[in-house]
């Protein structure tokens, strides 16, 4: 068994891809699984921006808006390889379920418009990455159009990321001249017009290079690759697994070019299932004992059957269909009797999943964000964040009989990881916080189809919040007596103080020096 789980951990690949809207995350998603077989005809990707009824639109919120608001997960195998590739969402007011999901992956693909460099949304995402050193493979796209000079990319990189660059490949023409990449440390190439095979070349001067392009632009890239192999850094693998390089490929995902470059790199570089703190220990991913915590949860995926289904990452161990695992938060054993692995349409039961897989356990709210399951362990997997919402605001029901319902959904939200909860020490009505105002439309459309409680939001006292906590005994309940008013408890009961704005953060912050205050908090 030992040599069949470190086997099949070796084999696994699980990333996300990150990137600003519009760089073509959607369009590499639908290529990358064209190539694992997971779908049958390009198109199926993107057609769910568009398409009246599918399983991950069941919310017409998101099809009124056309954004992909919640997070999926497609298994598929290429070469000696299982890939598990976690979406995340597209839009930023959902940033923090991306940020859950970026704590269950091993690597990512980061994606560039050749165009536009580095963008807002890649640069936070990257830091998200770098916190957890998440080595990046980088994906220059859209070369088939106007682009920049590959040099200043490069640069762009480091300047802005401040992380070293290897380019492995470099771009034969661009624009309306793009015909394929060139491999700078192996001497081949790849045509745009057939990229299965790799063809080995004499260097950029060779006429099947230059038989490429129009005469003006041979020169050019002769020069540009005399430059890249005498400035640019060669690929280091330790460098690239602890997060301080990334290595660059060219292509355009539009044209299916460059993307088997990628995922070939993913195969043969990218790292496998890594090692996973606990709060008592780190757990290496080839153990015997199954140990998975929990990133994600996904209500009504199927319209037809109202289910809630878990997304779990395996971390050690085999999880196996049908059997107990110890609930660590409640002590309480849960019989994974149907999980479940997602492909880019469908889901099937999954039998036995290994360290790096992700697989669904539908459930009736007993499994929460950042739970841990193992098979009696006591341990606690940390670091799935929960981050100090930036919009609070109370919920006002037409209908005061139905208070107690509200509260039940409104727990229920917050288990999911839909917003969060507050509930004030003074007994007045709850508080809900987002990251971003359209969480707050979801949570609305949801508690009426699904609670039939029609609800709106009005403006909490407070703008701020922050979770509490100090190393000197006594001091919080000190703390929590002298701001009765101000104070709340989140879904774990954790002390969280509220503030009017920032300036009142900041005047307690100055006169209660023991207490810390927190805008991000794991869960456990
Ligand atoms: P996302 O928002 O990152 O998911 O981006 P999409 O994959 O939806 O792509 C945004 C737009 O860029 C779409 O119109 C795509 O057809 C286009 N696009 C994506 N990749 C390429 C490419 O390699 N070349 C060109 N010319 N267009 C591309």
């Amino acid at each position: 068994m030992t040599e069949k789980i470190a086997d099949a951990v070796a084999r696994r690949r699980t990333f996300a891809i990150i990137s600003h809207p519009d760089a073509g995350k959607t369009t590499l998603t639908e290529k990358l699984l064209l190539f694992g077989g997971a779908i049958q005809l390009a198109g199926e990707v993107k057609a769910k921006k568009n398409r009246v009824q599918t399983r991950s639109d069941w919310m017409n919120i998101e099809r009124e808006r056309g954004i992909s608001v919640v997070t999926s997960v497609m298994t598929f195998e290429f070469g000696d390889h299982v890939f598990n590739l976690l979406d995340t969402p597209g839009h930023e007011d959902f940033a923090d379920d991306t940020y859950r999901t970026l704590t269950a992956v091993d690597s990512a693909i980061m994606v560039i418009d050749a165009a536009k460099g580095i963008e807002p949304r890649t640069l936070k995402l990257f830091e998200v990455c770098r916190l957890r050193d998440i080595p990046i493979v980088t994906f220059v796209n859209k070369l088939d159009r106007e682009s920049r000079d590959p040099f200043e990319i490069l640069d762009e990189i480091e300047q802005k990321l401040a992380l070293d660059t290897a380019p492995v490949t470099w771009p034969i023409g661009r624009g309306k001249s793009f015909a394929g990449t060139y491999n700078l440390a192996a001497n081949t190439i790849r045509r745009s017009d057939d990229d299965v095979v790799p063809i080995a070349v004499n260097g950029p001067e060779s006429e099947a290079v230059s038989g490429l392009l129009p005469e003006h632009e041979r020169e050019m890239l002769v020069e540009e690759m005399a430059l890249a192999r005498e400035a640019c850094r060669p690929f280091d693998m330790q460098a690239f697994r602890e997060g301080h390089l990334t290595p660059v490929y060219f292509g355009s995902a539009l044209k299916n070019f460059g993307v088997r470059d990628l995922i070939e790199a993913l195969g043969a570089v990218g790292p496998a299932p890594r090692a996973q703190d606990a709060d008592s220990r780190r757990v290496e991913a080839t153990e015997d004992k199954m140990t998975s915590f929990v990133f994600k949860i996904q209500a009504n995926m199927d319209p037809n059957h109202r289910d809630r289904i878990a997304f779990v990452r395996v971390c050690s161990g085999r999880l196996e269909r049908g059997m107990k695992a110890k609930l660590v938060r409640t002590g309480k054993p849960i019989s994974l009797s149907a999980p479940q692995f997602f492909f880019a349409k469908n889901r099937i039961t999954a039998d036995e999943a290994f360290a790096g897989d992700v697989v669904g356990i539908p459930n009736h709210g007993t499994l929460r964000i950042g739970d841990t399951l193992t098979e009696g362990e006591e341990l606690l997997f940390r670091g799935v964040p929960n981050f100090a919402p930036e919009i609070l605001r109370r919920v006002r029901l037409g209908d005061a009989m139905k208070a107690k319902k509200l509260k039940e959904a409104l727990q229920q939200m917050a288990e999911e990881g839909v917003v969060q909860l507050f509930l004030p020490e003074d007994g007045s009505p709850a508080i809900v916080g987002v990251v971003g105002a359209l969480q707050l439309d979801v949570l609305k459309e949801r508690l009426k189809l699904e609670y039939s409680l029609p609800v709106d939001f009005e403006m909490a006292r407070f703008t701020v919040c922050r979770w509490i906590s100090s190393e000197e005994k006594g001091e919080v309940d000190r703390f929590i007596a002298a701001h009765r008013g101000d104070m709340a408890r989140d879904l774990d009961e954790d002390p969280v103080f509220l503030a009017q704005h920032a300036f009142g953060l900041n005047y307690e912050a100055e006169r209660w020096k023991a207490i810390s205050f927190t805008a991000v908090k794991d869960y456990q």
